[in-house]
């Protein structure tokens, strides 16, 4: 039973981390500027936080 719930609940799961719920999301990996050399911070790929981030 506990591993059908979990099943269950996995695609929430999933979202919530893209969402940056989970904690495990960079912000880079939502970033407009997260391609090619668009982007030459130090902190690419690995961002928490980023004045420079910009959704895409
Ligand atoms: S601008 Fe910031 S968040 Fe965007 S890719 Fe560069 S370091 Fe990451």
């Amino acid at each position: 039973m506990g591993s059908l719930l979990r099943m269950l609940l996995a695609p929430f799961r999933a979202l919530f981390s893209r969402l940056g719920g989970g904690g495990g999301g960079y912000l880079c990996d939502r970033c407009k500027w997260d391609y090619g050399d668009a982007c030459r911070r130090p902190e690419r790929p690995n961002a928490r936080t980023c004045p420079d981030y910009k959704g895409r």
